[in-house]
């Protein structure tokens, strides 16, 4: 089942650590009790296009 809770919005930017504590925390609690964020998050698939702009820095 879909996710369509504002957090899913946020999750891009909460893989980027681009997120303040707060919206950050906000999005680790949603990710804890939804599934369908939690597989997304794992795989690294927000269903943004955009994250390819993103250079993951290891
Ligand atoms: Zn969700």
């Amino acid at each position: 089942m879909p996710c369509s809770s504002p957090e899913r919005e946020l999750l891009t930017f909460w893989l980027a650590g681009s997120l303040d504590a707060g919206e950050a925390e906000r999005v680790a609690r949603h990710v804890a009790m939804c599934d369908s964020c939690r597989s997304d998050a794992a795989n690294g698939r927000t269903g943004a296009s955009s994250s390819k702009d993103y250079e993951r820095c290891t």
